[in-house]
């Protein structure tokens, strides 16, 4: 056998078609998971920027200079950032102690810009690029060395003391205030995250892997039983074909060597051709047919048929078999009322096989009755005899194919093995039930139940 052979193919395409599915399900899922988490972290940095930012707007406005400037009234406020065009202070605590969170200067940044979006001041170390639009709330800015922030900008108003004593306290338009979040952590999260998915979904797919093949295991084994079943039916049918082709080419060959006035001998070989044609025809024939039974049932045309008319005709053909074997053959209850729908000839064959084998193994001065009857709207067709018998053992084998209990004695009377898987088959096509009663040295019943019509 070529390998791998038919069905460790099927199975692997099979798997592998499994794999593919569920793969597609794990993967999906995995990464919708993935794309969860990463949403609501980001979602979380989003909002503590916000409160941040809402915090020291609030701080400030009270705060800050009238001016938008860098000037020393600003540094005041905001001791720790770096003033435009001026040098940067030395590093201490950033802002005062209300946005103590902020003053880490590894995690945040602070920018001050005037009403037109220019910068006034900055923390030490934040981003100079693309962080200038300060109409842009929410932005991704990449910052020295790779590390990206997220950006919040927000307009940063000034409280202006009221004019009269009572008066509600004016807020004016000061300029804008951008605060930026690493994502050194979030970026590190979403590695980590990013790994362990692939690690799952990778190990989970190992196992989904090994699932897959089990499983395709699993759904190709009644293919497979079918599959050794049509190869053991081969090798069977090679087999009985074999020796009766064997037999005619001996034949033939001894034919070919004699010398032509040995016309007798010609005579007895030409016979043995025509008994091994026979065998072969008759071999072939029940091959054919027992083929045609198994296809579809849609090529047969079913009609009403008479149990008892075709019991009657076949007694009448078997009664000549059944004399020159010594036995004597009864038909009891052919009178019944008793019609199928089916296909009459194969219900001719059925109940013909049936006759035959019980003639073929009933030695002679037994006999054979062939009864006819009705159980629970059903048609019982019995064959019984007293034959040799068949044990428990072979009861079980004996609607095979090829399956003979003692092969030389069925060989010797004609035989083909197939007879009774033809009777299977055909009960099978009507619906039908078959089973067998038998004690080895006491004879044997064929019991047939078909569905009546109507
Ligand atoms: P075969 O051509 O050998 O008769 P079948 O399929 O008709 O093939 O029968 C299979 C085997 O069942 C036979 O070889 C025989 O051993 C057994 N068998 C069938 N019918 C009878 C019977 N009436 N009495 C005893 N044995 C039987």
């Amino acid at each position: 056998m070529v390998w791998p052979g038919p069905i460790p193919r099927s199975r692997l395409r099979l798997a592998v078609a499994y794999l593919a599915v569920i793969g597609l399900i794990l993967y999906g899922a995995g990464y919708g998971l993935f794309g969860l988490l990463m949403r609501s972290n980001w979602s979380a940095l989003e909002s503590e920027v916000e409160t941040l930012a809402g915090t020291l707007h609030d701080s400030l406005k009270p705060l800050l200079p009238a001016e938008a400037r860098p000037s020393a009234q600003l540094a005041a406020v905001l001791p720790g950032l770096c003033l435009v065009e001026q040098p940067c202070p030395k590093p201490s605590t950033l802002l005062p102690r209300h946005a103590v969170s902020i003053t880490d200067s590894e995690r945040f940044y602070l920018r001050l810009l005037d009403r037109r979006g220019a910068l006034i001041a900055h923390s030490p170390g934040s981003p100079k690029a693309g962080a200038q639009d300060p109409n842009l709330t929410w932005m991704v800015v990449a910052g020295e060395g790779g590390e990206r922030f997220l950006q919040y900008a927000i307009h940063l108003h000034r409280s202006h003391a009221p004019a009269q004593a009572g008066a509600a306290p004016m807020e004016l338009d000061w300029g804008y205030l951008q605060i930026g979040r690493s994502l050194r952590g979030l970026d590190a999260e979403r590695e980590r995250l990013w790994w362990a998915t692939q690690t799952i979904v990778g190990l989970a797919l190992l196992v989904a892997g090994l699932a897959s093949w089990w499983l395709s295991g699993l759904a190709m084994r009644p293919l497979l039983a079918a599959y050794r079943q049509q190869e053991q039916f081969t090798a069977d049918a090679a087999h009985e074909l074999r020796a009766p082709v064997a037999n005619l080419l001996a034949v033939v060959e001894a034919h070919r060597a004699l010398v032509p006035d040995e016309r007798t001998a010609t005579r007895d070989m030409l016979a043995v051709v025509h008994g091994q044609g026979k065998r072969l025809s008759g071999l072939i024939t029940d091959l054919l047919l027992l083929t045609r039974l198994e296809g579809s049932e849609a090529a047969a045309a079913r009609q009403l048929c008479s149990l008892p008319q075709i019991a009657r005709d076949l007694m009448e053909e078997t009664s000549e078999a059944a004399a020159a074997a010594g036995l004597q053959l009864r038909l009891v209850g052919g009178e019944a009322d008793l019609v199928v729908l089916g296909v009459e000839s194969e219900l001719y064959q059925l109940v013909s096989n049936l006759l035959l084998n019980a003639i073929q193994y009933t030695p002679p001065g037994g006999e054979v009755v062939l009864s006819l009857g009705r159980e629970r709207g059903q048609a019982v067709l019995q064959v019984r005899d007293s034959g040799i018998g068949i044990t428990t053992a072979d009861q079980q084998h004996i609607f095979d194919r090829f399956f003979r209990s003692d092969p030389g004695r069925s060989r010797r009377q004609g035989g083909t093995g197939l007879g009774l898987s033809i009777v299977a088959a055909i009960v099978h096509r009507h619906r039908g039930e078959i089973s067998v009663a038998s004690k080895p040295g006491s004879g044997s019943v064929f019991s047939v139940k078909l569905p009546l019509a109507g």
